[in-house]
C-alpha cells in the first residue's frame, strides 16, 4: 500500500469514527410531512429544506414522516413528532386542538407572495361549452380528492356564494390521494368537473400527463403572482408548524435555519409566519374543522337535519306535555275531592262525639235533675224559715246564717247547672294548657249523682295539683265520664258494686284508670270492644269506646283494658304532660 492511499485510509477511518461518534450524540427530530401526492412527491418536494436542515444543524438527525392529515394528526396527539409541514386548514385544526403553531410560511421566490400561495382550481373538459360558471355547477357530478382536503374546502366557499350547495345540489365524487385520480376521474367522464389544488393542473401538463387543450378552468378568479389558473380566493402557503411540546430553543434554531436558506431553481423557502387569518375565515364561514362543532350544536340545522326524529321527539313532548297537565289535573280534582270528604268525616267525628256526650246526659240527666233539687229543697227550707222568723220579729241579724246558706246552696245549683252546660256544648274547642285535676273533679262531679242514685260511692283518688297537660277539657271529661258511665252498668246487676278511679302523674305522662269489680269482659267482647257500634247492652250505641279511643290518640296518648292483679276490669289511659322547658 503507497503513502498516498495509507493516509487516505487513515483520513477514513477518523472520518467514519467522526461520523459514529456524531451520530451517537445527534438528537432525533421527527417532521411531519402532509403528502397529497404520496410520500415519494412528499419527499421530493421537501427534500431541499431537509437538506439545508441537516446541513445547518448536524447536532440533530432529521426524520421525515409523512402521511394523510389524519395519520400526522393522531401523531402529533401520541408526541411522536416535533413539527410539521402541511395545508394552512389542517394547521388551523393543529393550532385549535393541540396548541400548534407556525414557525415560517413556505415562499415561491419567484413565485407568488406568501400570503396568496394557494388555492383552487375547477376544472372541465374542454368539450363541455355549457359550463362556465361555478352555479353551473348545479345536478352535476363534482370530483375532489376528500372532503377534508384544503383545495376542494376554498372551492367550496365559492360555490356556496355562487347559490350553489355541493352536498345538496351536486353530487359529490370523492376519489381520493393523489391528486392526479381527480384528473381522471374527469378525463374518464366519472365526473363532470374536478376540484384540484391550484398548480396542480400546471404540473399535469408539464410532467406531460395531460394534453394541451384537454381541461378547462372554469370561474377564474385573478391570481395575482401565483402563475396558475385558479377559481378561488387566495391563501397563504403551507406553514411549518411547531407542536406545542418542542422545546423553544430547538424551534427558534429550526426558524433560523429556515430562514437563512437560499433555494436553487424550483426549490421552496421559507419566510415570516402568515397570520392564516383568511384560512381561519374560510373555515368560519363553512363551518369545518375548529368551527365544526357549533354546527352539530346548532338547534335548528339539527331539526332540518334530522326532521323526522325531530317530528318524533315534538309529538313525544306533546304526549309528554299533555299527560302532565292531565295529571296535575287529576292530582288537584283528587285532593280536593279527599278534602270535602276529610272535612264531612272530621264534621261527622264531632257530631257523633256530641250523639255521644247527649247519650251520656241522658243517662244522668235524672240523677242530675235529682241533684239540682237537692240544693233548691233546702233553699226553700230557709227561704220559709227566714219568711217565719220575719213574722214572728225576729232581729233581721239571726236571719245572716240561714241567707248565707241559701247563698251556698245556690251556688251548689248553679255549679251542676254550669257544668251540664259545659258538657253538652256543641263547639270543640282547640287542645289548649289545662290544669287535669280541676276536669277530672268536674267530670267526677258531674257523675256522683249518678253514681249515688245507683247505691254506688266512687272511690276517686285525685291529687289536687298536677302537671298541666294540652288537652280539649271537655273531651277529657267526656272520655272519663264515658269509662265511668261503662263501669257502672258493668256492676248494675250486683250487690257489692265498686268502682275505683285513679289519677296520677310521672315524669313525662297523666295516668288515669277507672276500674270496677263487674263481670268482666267476654273473649269476644275483648276483641271488639273499641269497633265503632260494638254493643252487648240494649240501648247502647256502641261509640263510647271508639270515640274514646280516638280522643285519647289525638292528645298523643292510648286507651287500654286489663283485668288487675285484684281481678277487677281496669281502663286505663294516659296523656303526655306538657314539656317542662330545657333548663339551661
Ligand atoms: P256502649 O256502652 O254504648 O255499649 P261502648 O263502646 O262504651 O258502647 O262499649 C262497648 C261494649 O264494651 C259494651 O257494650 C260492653 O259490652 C263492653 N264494656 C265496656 N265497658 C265495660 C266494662 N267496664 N266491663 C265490661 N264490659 C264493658
Amino acid at each position: 500500500m503507497g503513502m498516498v492511499s495509507r493516509i487516505l485510509a487513515a483520513l477514513l477511518a477518523s472520518l467514519c469514527l467522526f461520523g459514529a461518534a456524531r451520530a451517537e450524540t445527534q438528537k432525533d427530530v421527527h417532521i411531519g410531512v402532509l403528502a397529497f401526492r404520496g410520500a415519494e412527491e412528499a419527499e421530493r418536494t421537501w427534500q431541499s429544506t431537509f437538506d439545508h436542515l441537516g446541513r445547518t444543524l448536524p447536532q440533530y438527525r432529521f426524520h421525515l414522516v409523512s402521511g394523510t392529515a389524519a395519520f400526522l394528526t393522531a401523531a402529533v396527539a401520541a408526541h411522536r413528532l416535533d413539527f410539521l409541514i402541511t395545508n394552512p386548514g389542517h394547521y388551523l385544526e393543529l393550532k385549535v386542538d393541540y396548541s400548534a403553531s407556525a414557525l415560517a410560511t413556505e415562499q415561491d421566490l419567484e413565485g407568488p407572495t406568501p400570503s396568496e400561495a394557494v388555492g383552487a382550481a375547477v376544472f372541465v373538459l374542454d368539450d363541455h361549452p355549457e359550463i362556465q360558471s361555478l352555479a353551473d355547477l348545479r345536478n352535476l357530478r363534482v370530483a375532489a380528492v376528500a372532503p377534508d382536503a384544503f383545495g376542494y374546502r376554498a372551492a367550496l366557499r365559492e360555490i356556496m356564494e355562487r347559490g350553489v350547495d355541493p352536498e345538496r345540489d351536486t353530487k359529490q365524487v370523492f376519489v381520493g390521494f393523489p391528486v392526479d385520480e381527480v384528473m381522471r376521474a374527469v378525463r374518464d367522464r366519472r365526473a363532470d368537473a374536478g376540484i384540484i389544488r391550484s398548480c396542480a393542473l400546471e404540473k399535469l401538463l408539464a410532467e406531460g400527463a395531460i394534453q394541451k387543450d384537454e381541461f378547462r378552468v372554469i370561474g377564474r378568479r385573478p391570481s395575482g403572482a401565483l402563475n396558475c389558473q385558479v377559481s378561488t380566493r387566495l391563501y397563504p402557503g403551507w406553514p411549518f408548524v411547531k407542536v406545542a411540546q418542542t422545546p423553544a430553543p430547538l424551534a427558534r434554531q429550526i426558524a433560523q435555519a429556515l430562514f437563512g436558506m437560499q433555494p436553487g431553481q424550483d426549490e421552496k423557502a421559507w419566510t415570516q409566519p402568515d397570520a392564516y387569518g383568511s384560512v381561519q375565515d374560510l373555515y368560519r364561514t363553512l363551518k369545518v374543522g375548529p368551527y365544526a362543532p357549533f354546527t352539530r350544536l346548532g338547534l335548528a340545522d339539527f331539526v332540518v337535519e334530522h326532521r323526522y326524529i325531530a317530528a318524533l321527539i315534538g309529538l313525544g313532548l306533546i304526549w309528554w306535555l299533555t299527560h302532565v297537565v292531565r295529571v296535575s289535573y287529576l292530582v288537584r280534582k283528587r285532593t280536593h275531592e279527599l278534602q270535602l270528604a276529610h272535612e264531612a268525616a272530621r264534621q261527622r267525628g264531632e257530631q257523633m262525639e256530641h250523639t255521644v256526650r247527649l247519650s251520656l246526659m241522658g243517662e244522668m240527666a235524672s240523677s242530675l235533675a235529682h241533684e239540682i233539687n237537692q240544693p233548691l229543697a233546702a233553699i226553700l227550707t230557709y227561704a220559709r224559715g227566714c219568711e217565719r222568723r220575719i213574722e214572728s220579729g225576729a232581729d233581721p241579724a239571726s236571719l245572716r246564717d240561714a241567707v248565707q246558706r241559701i247563698a251556698v246552696q245556690a251556688e251548689r245549683a248553679g255549679d251542676i247547672v254550669r257544668r251540664m252546660k259545659d258538657f253538652v256544648r256543641k263547639n270543640p274547642a282547640p287542645q289548649v294548657p289545662i290544669d287535669p285535676a280541676a276536669a277530672l273533679h268536674d267530670a267526677v262531679a258531674l257523675f256522683e249523682p249518678t253514681a249515688t242514685a245507683a247505691g254506688v260511692i266512687v272511690e276517686s283518688e285525685i291529687p289536687d295539683t298536677l302537671p298541666a297537660i294540652r288537652a280539649d277539657r271537655l273531651q277529657l271529661e267526656e272520655v272519663v265520664i264515658n269509662l265511668l258511665q261503662n263501669a257502672l252498668e258493668a256492676i248494675s246487676a250486683q250487690d257489692d258494686k265498686q268502682i275505683i278511679m285513679r289519677v296520677r302523674g310521672d315524669r313525662d305522662r297523666l295516668h288515669i284508670s277507672v276500674a270496677d269489680n263487674g263481670p268482666g269482659l267476654a273473649p269476644e267482647a275483648r276483641e271488639h270492644l273499641f269497633d265503632p257500634f260494638y254493643t252487648t247492652k240494649k240501648n247502647g250505641l256502641g261509640l263510647g269506646l271508639s270515640l274514646s279511643r280516638t280522643i285519647v290518640e289525638a292528645h298523643g296518648g292510648r286507651l287500654l283494658v286489663e283485668t288487675d292483679p285484684a281481678g277487677m276490669t281496669n281502663f286505663r289511659f294516659y296523656l303526655p304532660l306538657i314539656e317542662e322547658p330545657a333548663r339551661v
